[in-house]
């Protein structure tokens, strides 16, 4: 049913035009919103995700380039962060502080840590160990996989999705009926398909966003962007 009252508001919107400038001042509360909806929808929420990689020496780790990259790290969000290591078998534990990191603690096989400014300080002064959500992502994918194939949901989205994390791409790009997803995963087989060397030849510096589950190289390759172009390339040779 429309009622009386929204037959009258629709006449008196159609007939009026808003100002331009009035509507310029509702498009950033407008992208907040859908960030929101983005945020909230399982299927997309992935879209606004952002991995990064840290090296962690003698315990310590700089986030600097991470919170100075074009789309930087939200360092508030990092408690929330699922950060996985070969030296846990658990995700890593967020502390308060330096205080708690430092704390007597029996040998679980969990690792801890914390961030003061731009360094991020890990339990048990760890060295050179490769930072990632990768694993768990793999493994999520996986057993969403199993899932979609009990319930003989294998011509969905979230089924390419899958196929898409495993490292399934030309499937998943042939099932993908979204078409933002379908280009992203489109671009990272162009990336994959490059040769492992090749580099733009502009100035940005190399910036690992993730592992991916490469195909071509038979394991779980860096997928590293230039920071200043929108070149990208699948390979640990760069
Ligand atoms: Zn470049």
């Amino acid at each position: 049913m429309i009622s009386r009252q929204s037959l009258i508001d629709r006449a008196f919107l159609r007939a009026r035009t808003l100002p331009l400038g009035r509507l310029d001042s509702l498009v950033s509360q407008a992208m907040v919103e859908l960030a929101r909806k983005v945020a909230t929808d399982d299927n997309r929420a992935d879209l606004l995700r952002k991995d990064f990689t840290l090296t962690v020496v003698s315990g310590e780790a700089s986030l600097a380039a991470a919170l100075t990259a074009s789309e930087p790290m939200l360092l508030p969000f990092l408690p929330m962060a699922t950060i996985i290591s070969p030296d846990s078998t658990l995700p890593w534990q967020y502390v308060m502080d330096t205080a708690q990191l430092n704390l007597d603690r029996s040998a679980l096989g969990m690792v801890y840590f914390t961030t003061s400014g731009s360094t991020l300080s890990v339990s048990g002064g760890l060295t050179t160990t490769y930072l990632d959500n990768d694993g768990e992502r793999l493994r999520e994918a996986m057993q969403r996989m199993v899932a979609l194939e009990a319930n003989h949901a294998m011509e969905t989205d979230e089924y390419a999705e899958v196929l898409y994390e495993t490292g399934r791409i030309e499937e998943a790009i042939v099932l993908m009926k979204d078409p933002i997803k379908k280009a992203h995963y489109q671009q990272r087989l162009d990336a994959i398909l490059k040769d492992d060397g090749a580099w733009c030849n502009c100035d940005g510096e190399k910036q690992v966003i993730r592992r991916y589950p490469s195909m071509k190289h038979g394991k779980s390759i860096a997928v590293v962007k230039c920071t200043k172009c929108e070149f990208v390339n699948v390979s640990d040779q760069l």
